[in-house]
């Protein structure tokens, strides 16, 4: 059997440290925003190269509370990706806005520039893009619109820990990025996590007070927050994870760069790296007419693979009625075509042969 991700193997590799840090954890008692959250919090800052890093309960909280700092309320529009996780948008209508899905790019998936310009109002406060499957979006092209016509930038960057575009992380480009830390992320806890950075000294306070009940000093409230924390068991094993970020990423990209060249002969299309950052490959996603059919083959090999996303989101339920008149070809040609393979740090050469083997099967048959 082969899992999407394989995150016991991930484990043992750090098991020592990781047991010692919450058996101390216990030992100490010291269960909200403890020391490892603190140390979490300092570690990312510097690995991200940004001023303020705050742990916070989950990447949707990331996401939620940046807005909320960023001053993004009711009627405002948000524009952002539909071909992504429901987080994005949920994060957005949350506060009150409105999220104004526009199309993406055929080849990276990412949030196509010129459609974000098209979709520019009045009302338009903020840009989410999403670095999807571990990507960076165009954020050259993002961040001159953002400055031309006054709006925030807000990065969800919950699938791109580690990517690099232009010299910086993907998250600490614009006013302020979200994480998760969800088990399956690039960087994953043992359970629910997320953080958010950011530049500005004013909005790291307001999201400390945010994510804990709107206080700074115990007891005191001086606006309505959330019980959003980091939880201090979870950062002890980030904070392993974070040691070790660059070598996961760099073992994704070689499974990712042998996928392709084993399937280079093969009727479907694999992965695009524009060449603009690095791809750290959450996910390694191709498109094929005959998903369905090598989908069926991998399992009966038992062989994970999965489609992300089948669904986008304006055509979700829950968006259908306010998205009526909104028609997206490039992101449905793509939910209609496109599946996932297992990847992940400790993926061995022989199961990607493996994996190939079968799809070869299926495509040449
Ligand atoms: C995982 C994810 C989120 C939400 O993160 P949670 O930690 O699960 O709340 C948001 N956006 C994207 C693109 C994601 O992949």
């Amino acid at each position: 059997m082969i899992p999407m991700v394989n995150l016991k193997a991930q484990y043992v590799g750090i098991k020592d440290e990781v047991e010692r840090g919450l058996a101390e954890t216990i030992e100490n008692c010291a269960f909200i925003l403890g020391p490892n959250v603190q140390a979490f919090e300092k570690e990312a800052a510097t690995y991200l190269g940004v001023k303020h890093a705050i742990g916070v309960a989950s990447g949707t909280d990331a996401l939620h509370l940046a807005l909320i700092a960023e001053g993004i309320g009711a009627g405002d529009e948000v524009i952002t990706s539909a071909f992504t996780f429901i987080a994005t948008a949920e994060a957005i209508k949350y506060v009150g806005a409105i999220p104004v899905f526009v199309d993406i790019d055929p080849r990276t998936f990412n949030i196509s520039p010129e459609a974000i310009e098209q979709a520019i109002t009045p009302k338009t406060k903020a840009i989410m893009p999403v670095h999807l499957f571990g990507q960076p979006a165009d954020m050259t092209e993002i961040m001159q619109l953002c400055e031309q016509h006054q709006l925030k930038l807000i990065e969800d960057a919950c699938q791109s820990f580690g990517a690099i575009i232009n010299g910086k992380q993907t998250g600490a480009l614009g006013h302020a990025g979200g994480y998760s830390f969800f088990p399956s992320k690039n960087l994953g806890a043992f359970g629910d996590g997320g953080l958010v950075v950011t530049n500005s000294d004013e909005t790291a306070a307001k999201i400390k007070q945010l994510r804990n009940h709107g206080s700074d000093v115990r007891y005191y409230h001086d606006v309505i927050g959330y019980n959003s924390r980091l939880d201090e068991m979870q950062a002890v094993i980030l904070r392993a994870k974070l040691k070790r970020i660059d070598q996961y990423n760099q073992a994704r990209r070689h499974v990712a760069h042998l996928y392709s060249e084993l399937m280079a002969d093969l009727p479907l299309i694999t992965p695009y790296e524009d060449g603009l950052g690095e791809h750290v490959y959450h996910q390694y996603t191709l498109l094929s007419d005959r998903r369905d059919d090598i989908m069926q083959a991998l399992q009966a090999q038992e062989i994970a693979c999965a489609v992300y996303y089948p669904v986008p989101l304006h055509q979700q339920n829950v968006f259908k009625a306010e998205c009526a008149d909104l028609s997206l070809p490039v992101t449905e040609h793509v939910s209609a075509t496109c599946f996932s393979l297992p990847i992940c740090p400790f993926l061995s050469d022989d199961d990607i042969h493996k994996i190939v083997g079968i799809i070869r099967g299926v495509l040449k048959a």
